[in-house]
């Protein structure tokens, strides 16, 4: 049974009624990836790669971050990988891109507004993407995009990355944001035009939506990512982005085995969960039939509260 299981593990998953989903790891070292591709991921739908920057006194080098996305991608059997970029601020100082004390530090300089901010970091972090992609395919992601300036601003930068490179356009490079802030997901439509994909982080998107910080215990209750506002932003996402481009989901949520079915009945088609989550999401896939239970997205939509949500899924 042990062996029957492993197997199952590595080969993809598909529902019960046929529609392919990509149940793909969260990273956050080289060891992440090998225990990924033990557990069958489907490459990686995240790359935490600010685990590079963090507790050192100076930035990593362009050739310290090839070497380590390639031996990731490598120990994936070359398939993509996505790496996200830098994804610190105001909770997540770095030592040397002090940045003002702030009182609100996760409505402050955290994400890409830190990476905009801090150009030299973001230039040198694009390039060594860009030369990876060269190599393997990359799939790149913009943490925390509030605006479509910003993702613009963020694509200047990776044009010159390109052009520094002085190689072309990358034959497998993939851009796309993750969805983290409300406004974003109310705006994803306006998104659309400007990137491949959307990886909605629900982490981060419930703990805006519910006004709830993620991690302060006195208020964990009211951040449940099954709360019916942040169900509907998830479907907002699904319906923006249209029918080209995939919505994956890489906060907790997409390792949660009750709200599989309603992510996939939203159309949310990537999955990325920790490397040992790989295995018992790709049965919850198979043990979905969407066709089969029609009037689910509308009954979770509908549901006054998160209990209520979870009523209707279990
Ligand atoms: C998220 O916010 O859901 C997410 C995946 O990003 P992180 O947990 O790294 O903030
Ligand atoms: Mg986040």
């Amino acid at each position: 049974r042990g062996e029957l299981a492993r197997v199952a593990a590595h080969e993809s998953a598909s529902t019960a009624d046929g529609t392919r989903i990509l149940v793909a790891a969260n990273l956050g070292s080289v060891e992440d990836a090998r225990a990924a591709a033990e557990s069958g991921a489907d490459g990686s739908g995240l790359v935490r790669t600010e685990f590079l920057y963090l507790d050192r006194a100076e930035p990593p080098t362009v050739d310290e971050q090839i070497d380590t996305y390639l031996a990731m991608a490598d120990a994936l059997g070359g398939q993509r990988i996505t790496l996200r970029t830098l994804d610190v601020g105001g909770d997540k100082p770095l030592p040397f891109a002090p940045q003002p004390a702030e009182e609100n530090p996760f409505l402050g300089l955290r994400g890409l507004r830190l990476a905009l901010a801090e150009k030299t970091l973001f230039d040198d972090q694009l390039r060594a993407i860009v030369t990876v992609a060269h190599q393997t395919p990359i799939s790149i992601m913009f943490p925390m995009v509030t605006t479509v300036d910003e993702l613009l601003t963020a694509r200047e930068h990776l044009d010159d990355a390109i052009t520094s490179v002085g190689r072309g356009d990358p034959a497998g490079l993939e851009v796309g944001i993750m969805i983290e802030v409300p406004a974003a997901a109310l705006k994803t439509a306006a998104f659309a035009p400007h990137v491949n994909f959307f990886s909605i982080g629900t982490n981060d998107l419930t703990q805006y939506t519910l006004a709830a910080e993620r991690g302060n215990t006195s208020v964990a209750a009211l951040a449940d990512p099954l709360d019916p506002a942040v169900v509907t932003l998830i479907n907002r996402v699904c319906r923006g982005a249209g029918p080209d481009r995939l919505v994956a989901v890489c906060g907790e949520l997409a390792a949660d085995e009750t709200a599989t079915d309603l992510l996939v009945a939203l159309g949310v088609r990537e999955l990325s969960v920790a490397p040992r989550a790989v295995p018992p999401i790709k049965q919850a896939v198979r043990g979905i039939n969407v066709t089969a239970n029609p009037r689910l997205v509308e009954r979770c939509l509908e549901a006054d509260t998160a209990a209520s949500v979870r009523a209707a899924l279990t």
